[in-house]
């Protein structure tokens, strides 16, 4: 996987593979053009890498021009196509192939055949080394393609990312499902909560918070509501099952989050690996376990202070928090080894501002 600005690549087609698919190429089109002389015009700057490897394997004589025209900025075609570069010369009469490095959906093409419609040329082929069968216009017909690829955008050998990519001899393909998914561990009354929702904002995640859906299902008297109900008013942990049922239902509700941060789950081994297991199913992962530490003093004082006003009951009884410290403290406490051994666990100061803490928090992040 490589990086280019904010987006992620993976590996599509190897140096080798580009090199036989030109070859290729080069091969058919000298094979109908033995007897001209023809010229062939590269498109800039996408094409430089594909015309000069097509041109090496091209065995006959011909001549080499550019043109230059821009569409493409950033992932999506603006649809504005400006000429920065013009035609070559004396083509009167003579056999012009246009060597493009991809045709997507046609309108560059467009523009360009619009170019050669002024001119006297003899003749007009397009060759293009990909091609995007399922968007193309279908306009004009395409005389000589290598590849035809799917709908993914791609970097690499000529093609950029906001310029980037260009000099890469493989193929890359945009890594659409690259996402930051985190757990917010941490005794209740941490601030996991406060904290999520910065980093929420800030990353554009999916905030699931299995206490906050617990809690709405019991306000909304449903059967899930009514299940959980008696193990929370004891500050009992629910049964994993339910849990992580219930938070396999949120992500799977969440299709096109840029990622998630898990707050109050997993709170046991098993609803770990249980995650782990769920999230590979979907090509997800883990990307770090982040715990906001602070004693149990702090935190059975800001649970109280938070009982005043939540209306929480499990908030407002120093004989139910203690039990929820205890479920922390048999149940929980062995998440932390379990993300250990993956070198996913980070521990972070939960006392001090809550700026202070977002920034701390914000650090772990960003050195991922
Ligand atoms: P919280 O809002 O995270 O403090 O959670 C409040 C209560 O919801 C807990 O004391 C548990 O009864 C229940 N709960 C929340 N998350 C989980 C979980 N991952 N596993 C089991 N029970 C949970």
């Amino acid at each position: 996987m490589i990086k280019l600005h904010d987006k992620y690549f993976k590996p599509y087609l190897s140096a080798a593979q580009i090199q036989g698919t030109v070859q290729d190429m080069a091969k058919r089109i000298a094979a109908d053009y033995q007897d001209k002389v023809p010229i062939f015009v590269g498109v800039l700057n996408g094409s430089f890498m594909f015309v000069s490897d097509f041109l090496k394997a091209y065995p006959h004589p011909c001549e080499v021009s550019f043109v230059k025209l821009s569409s493409y900025q950033g992932l999506t075609s603006t649809g504005i196509v400006e000429t920065l570069l013009d035609l070559p010369e004396n083509i009167e009469g003579r056999s012009v192939i246009i060597l493009e490095d991809i045709i997507d959906t046609g309108r560059t093409l467009q523009q360009l055949v619009h170019l050669f419609t002024k001119t006297n040329v003899g003749e007009f082929k397009i060759a293009s080394l990909f091609y995007k069968s399922e968007v193309y216009n279908g306009e004009y017909a395409i005389d000589y393609f290598g590849k035809e690829i799917p709908d993914h955008f791609i970097v690499g050998y000529g093609l950029d990312y906001k310029e980037q990519g260009r000099n890469l001899k493989e193929i890359y393909q945009l890594n659409e499902k690259h996402m930051i998914n985190l757990v917010l561990f941490g005794k209740p009354g941490a601030g996991k909560g406060t904290q999520a929702e910065f980093l929420r904002k800030k990353y554009n995640l999916k905030h699931i918070s299995t206490g906050d859906v617990f809690r709405y299902n019991i306000k909304n008297g449903t059967d899930l509501g009514k299940l959980a109900k008696s193990y929370m008013d004891k500050g009992d942990l629910v049964p994993d099952e339910v849990t992580i049922k219930m938070l396999e239902d949120e992500v799977d509700n969440n299709p096109d989050a840029d990622g998630f941060i898990f707050d109050g789950f997993p709170r046991t081994a098993a609803q770990a690996q249980a995650l782990d297991n769920f999230l590979e199913s979907k090509d997800m992962q883990v990307d770090a376990t982040i715990a906001l530490e602070a004693n149990d003093e702090v935190l059975m004082e800001r649970l109280l202070e938070r009982g005043k006003v939540s209306g929480r009951s499990d908030d407002q009884d120093v004989e139910k928090i203690k039990n929820r410290f205890e479920e922390y403290q048999t149940k929980t406490a062995p998440v932390r080894e379990y993300y250990e051994e993956q070198n996913k666990f980070y521990s972070v100061d939960g006392i001090g501002s809550i700026e202070d803490i977002t920034q701390r928090l914000t650090k772990v992040i960003e050195d991922l």
